[in-house]
């Protein structure tokens, strides 16, 4: 290292020989202590070059198929989208934009400004609260960062589906808008069904199966403000009360129960929080997984439905498949895998960065 670059410092990487590599930011408090932003010696990493990066982004959402009638996606996904450390999220009229790094810290304001210009938004809202921004030193930082505050929830329109957003409160940057395409694909098998959502967080599955025909969904979360929303949700897309049942708990202990008194669904959805924060806590997250898996295969009605995921970008897909599988065996039950699920187009994977793939799920039928 030549000098002493500050953190959020603009570095040139170089081989040994001295020979050009790549422009990247700095960090010495991270363990990433330099993120690539271009690889062309030529380019100048100043404001323009961040407003058409941010600009290139956004317009790259506009040509993906599947957000017709669909008002909340991620706009900006950090290294997959050539902005490391940067997400912004478009929730209707608003924006959420989460700075994970320090060198997205330095040009926060820049970024900003950029995406007035671009989109146009209503207000920005910043939720740089998440854990890792530890591993970069830094502190949370949350609040309006431009024009109006977001309402206490607003509504925004997922393929048609209607959805209440807490951005200020809610986990993640309010929504799990990765999920957009998995909740359709599960709501394909829903017609007619007894459906468990185990994990339900504001009930995205439930809306979508109960919309599709389901004729009962039990909501299962352990967080009262989300089941709130849940309820709304349900009531926001005109269905009747009684179709639902939501249940404020601990997912593994009411389905213990659910077992223990017998009870059976024609459709399971298990969709945990990350088990894994990182390749450590490997071990520990596959027990929780094959836990989480077996007790849905127990509640499964036989030929029953399994949407079974894993957002822990440390579990690759293979390990999953071999958890449920595990599963399976200890269920006694014969597991068919009819497709395999991820987080939709609007959260590119980058295949030199396999992480960018973190949620990964499995369209099972258990016999
Ligand atoms: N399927 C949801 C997202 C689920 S995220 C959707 O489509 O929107 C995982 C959820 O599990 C979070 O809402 C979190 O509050 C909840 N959760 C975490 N641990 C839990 C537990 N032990 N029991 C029940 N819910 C839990």
């Amino acid at each position: 290292m030549d000098g002493e670059p500050a953190s959020g410092d603009v570095v040139r990487v170089a081989d040994h020989r001295d020979s050009f590599l790549a422009w990247a930011y700095f960090n010495k408090a991270s363990k990433l202590q330099a993120r690539v932003l271009d690889w062309n010696e030529a380019a100048s990493i100043d404001a323009e070059w961040w407003r058409s990066r941010v600009r290139e982004s956004l317009d790259r959402r506009k040509g993906i198929p599947g957000l017709d009638g669909t008002d909340v996606y991620r706009a900006v996904y950090a290294e997959a989208d050539c902005l490391p450390g940067l997400i912004v999220d478009r929730y209707g009229d608003f924006l959420v934009l989460q700075a994970l790094t320090a060198g997205i810290e330095r040009v926060k304001d820049t970024v900003r400004d950029a995406l007035l210009e671009a989109a146009a938004p209503k207000g920005i809202f910043e939720r740089s609260d998440p854990e890792p921004r530890k591993l970069e030193g830094l502190g949370p930082s949350a609040g309006v960062i431009a024009g109006a505050a977001p309402p206490e929830r607003v509504e925004v329109v997922e393929k048609g589906r209607r959805f209440l957003v807490d951005i200020a409160g809610g986990q993640k940057t309010g929504f799990y808008i990765d999920q957009r395409d998995n909740r359709a694909r599960v709501a394909e098998y829903a017609r007619g069904k007894d459906i468990l959502d185990l994990f339900a967080y504001t009930g995205g599955f439930s809306v979508c199966s109960l919309l599709a025909g389901a004729s009962r969904a039990t909501l299962v979360e352990s967080s009262y403000p989300a089941l709130e929303t849940a309820e709304k949700n349900l009531a926001a897309n005109g269905i009747d009360e009684s179709m639902a049942e939501l249940v404020q708990g601990n997912a593994f202990e009411v389905a213990r129960s659910f077992r223990d008194s017998g009870k059976t669904f024609d459709l399971v959805i298990a969709d945990p929080p990350k088990f894994a924060q990182s390749r450590g806590q490997l071990a520990g997250a596959e027990r929780a997984y094959k836990d989480v898996n077996l007790l849905a295969m127990k509640l499964l009605a036989p030929g029953g439905i399994l949407a079974t995921f894993s957002c822990s970008g440390a579990v690759e897909i293979e390990h999953f498949s071999r958890v449920v599988a595990w599963a399976a065996a200890d269920a006694n039950r014969h597991v068919q895998i009819l497709g395999r699920l991820s987080q939709g187009p609007d959260h590119p994977v980058v295949p030199a960065f396999p992480e960018s793939e973190y949620l990964k799920g499995l369209l099972c039928r258990v016999l």
